[in-house]
């Protein structure tokens, strides 16, 4: 069995750090939508000339762009032990597209991460991205000029070292207009997955260590297993597939 699991939340709610830290913990891809439009923009593609204003409006991208984005990078073979998704769905429409696109995959886990919008606001105003690579820090927790050594991903952040700007869409209009489109076109579509024996809660204001945990357990429980299996789950798919 794939571990397909679909992170929900607004923004600011920590999808992408979790997301990020799951999926390496247990061997699947992390497909992050707005980690993808935004590599489109910083590289000036013809999918990055098309997004680009939208997102530092805060709006969404149309539905029918999203969707044939994730269809392409779930079909490719890293993808068939399972995913992680943050950003998508973000509309009933593309809810349904992942529907069809994972119909054969097996269970969909669906965590939501709850956070106030109060704290969502003050914690994405605190959000720094790496400009290179685009690793998240808090500037809040970190004084400028200390922030810690998180992004060695690229040749350049190695040898020039980080360099922390704050993303063109976290200014406090931007994020307000991001939660107001949460709460009218994403929020009602996490409605429609409430009532999925696979759907789960959980309390974003936990520490980061706590949230991590809460995932784990909540993913685990929604297939029906015990933490630990989650991960021989993935390794054992790894090994079918090199041996097949
Ligand atoms: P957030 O911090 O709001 O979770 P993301 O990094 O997921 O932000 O996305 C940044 C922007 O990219 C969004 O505000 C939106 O403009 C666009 N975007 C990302 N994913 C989607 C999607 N599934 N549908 C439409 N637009 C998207």
């Amino acid at each position: 069995m794939a571990l397909n699991l679909v992170m929900l939340g607004p923004p600011g709610a920590g999808k992408g750090t979790q997301a990020e830290r799951f999926a390496r913990e247990h061997g699947i891809p992390k497909v992050s939508t707005g980690d993808i439009l935004r590599e489109a923009v910083h590289s000036e593609s013809e999918l990055g000339r098309q997004v680009k204003a939208v997102m530092e409006r805060g709006e969404l991208v149309g539905d029918d762009l999203m969707i044939g984005i994730v269809r392409e990078r779930l079909s490719r073979p890293d993808a068939m032990a399972g995913f992680v998704l943050d950003g998508f769905p973000r509309t009933a429409a593309q809810a349904q597209a992942l529907d069809e696109i994972t119909a054969s995959r097996g269970p969909v886990i669906c965590v939501e991460i709850q956070v106030p919008d109060e704290e969502l606001v003050r914690r994405v105003r605190g959000r720094r991205v790496c400009d290179d690579c685009g690793a998240n820090a808090d500037a809040f927790e970190h004084k400028p000029g200390a922030l810690p050594d998180l992004c060695q991903n690229t040749e350049r952040c190695r040898s020039i070292g980080p360099s922390w700007v704050a993303r063109s869409d976290d200014s406090e209009s931007v994020v307000r207009e991001r939660l107001k489109v949460y709460w009218r076109d994403t929020r009602p579509m996490i409605e429609y997955y409430s009532s999925r024996p696979t759907f789960r809660s959980i309390d974003g204001l936990q520490t980061p260590e706590q949230v991590r945990e809460a995932l784990v357990s909540a993913a685990a429980s929604a297939l029906g297993m015990p933490a630990s299996q989650l991960q021989s789950m993935t390794k054992k798919l790894d090994g079918e597939a090199q041996a097949s």
